[in-house]
């Protein structure tokens, strides 16, 4: 009955597409060769930089974000060489689960599914280490379970020790949606994708390779020519930028939607996804302060401003999770199985994301249907949630100066 309207997609990635990118690609097939297209490729490698806050090239493939996580890999590892993957979720286990099935050796320091990185730990096995290791990687923001790493705490834990590894970090849920800054924190490669904070259709991915990557790259054993940065970005012949026939039209969305985020100005993006998170958090303790939702990452700075996973206790969120889509028009994420990360069953988490083109108009509808199925479903929940995230966004403008 209440369902009848615009449908909004809350998961976390693919996000929201904005009109003007949906209506960029209303368009004929370009000529490849000459003119407009490659104008807009040239412009696009410059403001991915601006994007993700960095000097190092960009490489942009015709792939998911799983086709860069290869790409990073292939590009700077040899068959044997060791990986040191630190997991705080689901992603970064699915990237090591990669690196070893391309002849890597890996090893995971796990960190279980609600914490963040513990730094210490990660010092101890790296003073051990007898320079085996040639990569540490890990995400920015575990999409599974909400938490957040601190890269920079992370580059300083490599500096301790001098650990010549390289810091490869997955950003593909966080970029556009929180702080990234891998000049500043010593990323050696950055691995994006465009479905999230990007706004633009899944299909597109990114690496970002920097000087101490591209040093790697000489004598890594894993390159194979399709995903090879080196023609990708040195090459004279556009073709080579992509191996070939460029993804026209993901580039003209991604053209339209780079454009509305240099707008908006990066730092203003960056601020935006933190009121819109702190408001989610919010809501979700008003609701458990009876009954049983609670927020997976209890402590606030390890929690992601992209996405935020809610448990729900011994209750099915997936009867919640649909009663919310059939009747509401709201689509929140589902729990993803981590096994023996979590020992929780997918069933009893939730996610909900809000990354890229999201407004507070969006984010309180989303609460508000939340709220509704909540009631309909006779969850017990704590009640106020609104007003509590509606006060958190009301004093966000006001601290920053907007009315
Ligand atoms: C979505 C996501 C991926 C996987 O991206 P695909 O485009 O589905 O291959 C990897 N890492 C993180 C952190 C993600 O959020």
């Amino acid at each position: 009955m209440l369902s009848h309207g615009r449908d909004q997609l809350s998961i976390p990635g693919p996000s929201v597409m904005p009109d003007v990118v949906l209506q960029a690609m209303q368009r004929p097939s370009p000529n490849i060769y000459d003119g407009e297209m490659i104008d807009i490729a040239n412009s696009l490698y410059a403001d991915l930089q601006r994007v993700a806050c960095t000097q190092a090239d960009a490489v942009i493939y015709i792939g998911n974000g799983h086709a860069a996580w290869e790409a990073a890999l292939t590009n700077t590892l040899s068959r044997g060489d060791k990986v040191l993957a630190l997991a705080c979720g689901r992603f970064t286990v699915g990237w090591a689960d990669m690196a070893r099935a391309l002849g890597l050796e890996v090893e995971i320091l796990d960190f279980g599914g609600s914490q963040p990185i513990d730094t210490h730990q990660v010092l101890s096995r790296l003073e051990q280490d007898d320079g085996s290791i040639k990569a540490v990687i890990t995400t920015q923001t575990d999409t599974s379970t909400s938490v957040r790493a601190d890269i920079s705490q992370l580059r300083q834990t490599l500096d301790t020790c001098s650990h010549p590894a390289l810091l490869m970090i997955d950003c593909i849920a966080s970029l556009g949606c929180e702080p990234y800054l891998p000049d500043q924190w010593g990323v050696d490669v950055t691995v994006a994708a465009c479905q999230k904070g990007l706004m633009t259709p899944a299909g597109i991915s990114f690496n970002f390779v920097g000087p101490k990557a591209w040093q790697a790259h000489q004598t890594a054993g894993l390159r194979s020519p399709y995903w090879d940065w080196e023609p990708r970005v040195h090459g004279p012949v556009f073709h080579q930028k992509f191996c070939g026939t460029p993804p026209t039209h993901h580039l003209f969305a991604l053209r339209t939607a780079l454009d509305l985020l240099l707008e908006e100005g990066m730092e203003n993006v960056w601020r935006r996804h933190k009121a819109l998170a702190s408001a989610v958090w919010a809501a979700t303790e008003a609701w458990g302060n009876k009954g049983p939702l609670a927020l997976n990452v209890k402590d606030p700075n390890a929690r992601s401003t992209a996405v935020t996973t809610i448990l729900s206790g011994d209750v099915s969120a997936g009867k919640l999770r649909r009663w919310c889509e059939e009747n509401t028009g709201l689509t929140l994420g589902v729990g993803l199985p981590l096994g023996s990360l979590w020992g929780k069953k997918p069933d009893n988490v939730f996610r909900i994301g809000h990354m890229g083109h999201l407004n507070a108009t969006m984010l309180m509808g989303a609460l508000g249907s939340l709220d509704i199925g909540l009631k309909a479903c006779g969850i017990q929940h704590g009640e106020g949630a609104l007003q509590q995230a509606s006060k958190v966004l009301a004093n966000e403008l006001s601290g920053s100066g907007e009315s």
